[in-house]
């Protein structure tokens, strides 16, 4: 791969401290089987906590700890209908990110 590609100007310019903290965070949550597996889920339909726990079989405390992580950096949003929260993605980029080393992870 050519580094043309980079060349956008906010690569050109040093990180600040809170732009290198909020990259390194997003980056702990990609490294995170549960999360990696919440994400994945949540990439074309909104789902409860409850769905999310038992289609990953999960325990539902594990599954809200997860999505309070992933909430706090923006990377998940929720609506509520009565009583249930459903989740759905919030952000566009690091979907996009998770999607392309997914597809790193399966070719060949
Ligand atoms: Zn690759």
């Amino acid at each position: 791969m050519e580094g043309e590609q980079f060349e956008s100007d906010t690569v050109r310019q040093e990180l600040d401290e809170e732009t290198l903290f909020v990259v390194s965070q997003t980056f702990k949550a990609l490294g995170d089987p549960t999360r990696i597996r919440i994400l994945h889920l949540l990439f074309h339909k909104e789902c409860s906590v409850n769905e999310i726990a038992e289609t990953l079989e999960l325990r539902q405390s594990t599954v809200s700890h997860q999505l309070r992580f992933l909430k706090n950096l923006r990377l998940v949003k929720y609506r509520r209908e009565g009583t249930t929260l459903y989740y759905s993605h919030d952000d566009e980029h690091v979907m996009l990110i998770l999607k392309q080393v997914i597809d790193h992870a399966c070719h060949s």
